[in-house]
């Protein structure tokens, strides 16, 4: 179940949605849902639809329906069953409020994904590359060639140190249990060393795995071409 904001409600009637704009769960795609009746029971309002699509059938349910004069009386909409959103990382956001055309394709990549059209999707992630190389690389050296720039930008952006002192800092936190107590480590310490621990052993462990298979589905899907994606050499 996922809560529906008042933007994906394309018309409305007493404050209550009678045609929604969401992503069915039986297809996966936007679709415009049009509500059927919607019943009333206490505080709650409830109602059925069925995508013009697949015919899947969705419930909506309006919880705390107590002012008729707002929208959705002042309660919240939920949908069921539901697509699971892909978020985009706040963290990562905030770091590109200095770049906004970098945070725009970063945040386009996560609507097309949620979106289901994974062509926009791949572009948009091509157009980020670029995006970076703009960015990080001196502009001495930018080549205005984007597989160039990339090579330049892995040399320019030399992550092994940052990865060296990421293995460092947990260390230096084992040795403050070690040496000064459980009692020094705080839950803050913890939390942190956790999450640079999964980011270490996902540098190690995960990362290389995880091209290998992207660039076997890149192969796969240029033995079998399909109109529109990726056009030219990978
Ligand atoms: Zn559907």
């Amino acid at each position: 179940m996922i809560t529906i904001g008042k933007t994906a409600v394309k018309t409305w009637r007493s404050n209550l949605p009678t045609e929604l704009s969401v992503r069915c769960a039986g297809c996966r795609k936007h679709r415009f849902l049009a509500i059927g009746t919607w019943q009333q029971h206490g505080p709650m309002r409830y109602a059925h639809a069925s995508c013009p699509g697949c015919q899947e059938s969705s419930f909506f349910v309006v919880t705390g329906f107590v002012n008729s004069n707002e929208l959705f009386g002042g309660g919240t909409l939920y949908m069921d069953p539901s697509v699971p959103q892909r978020e985009a990382s706040a963290e990562l956001s905030s770091a590109m409020d200095a770049m906004p055309e970098l945070q725009r394709d970063y945040l386009s990549t996560v609507d097309f994904f949620n979106d289901d059209d994974p062509a926009s999707l791949v572009l948009t992630a091509r157009r980020l590359l670029e995006g970076l190389a703009k960015h990080f690389v001196n502009p001495a050296s930018y080549k205005n060639n984007l597989a160039t720039d990339l090579g330049t930008l892995a040399k320019e952006r030399n992550l092994a140190p940052t990865i060296e002192r990421l293995s460092t800092t947990i260390r230096k936190a084992g040795n403050t249990g070690a040496h000064f107590g459980a009692s020094r480590v705080t839950t803050e310490i913890a939390v942190s060393a956790m999450q640079m621990v999964e980011q270490l052993l996902t540098l190690h462990l995960l990362l290389d795995f995880r091209v290998t298979s992207l660039q076997t589905l890149i192969e796969e899907a240029h033995a079998k071409p399909i109109p529109g994606i990726l056009v030219g050499p990978p």
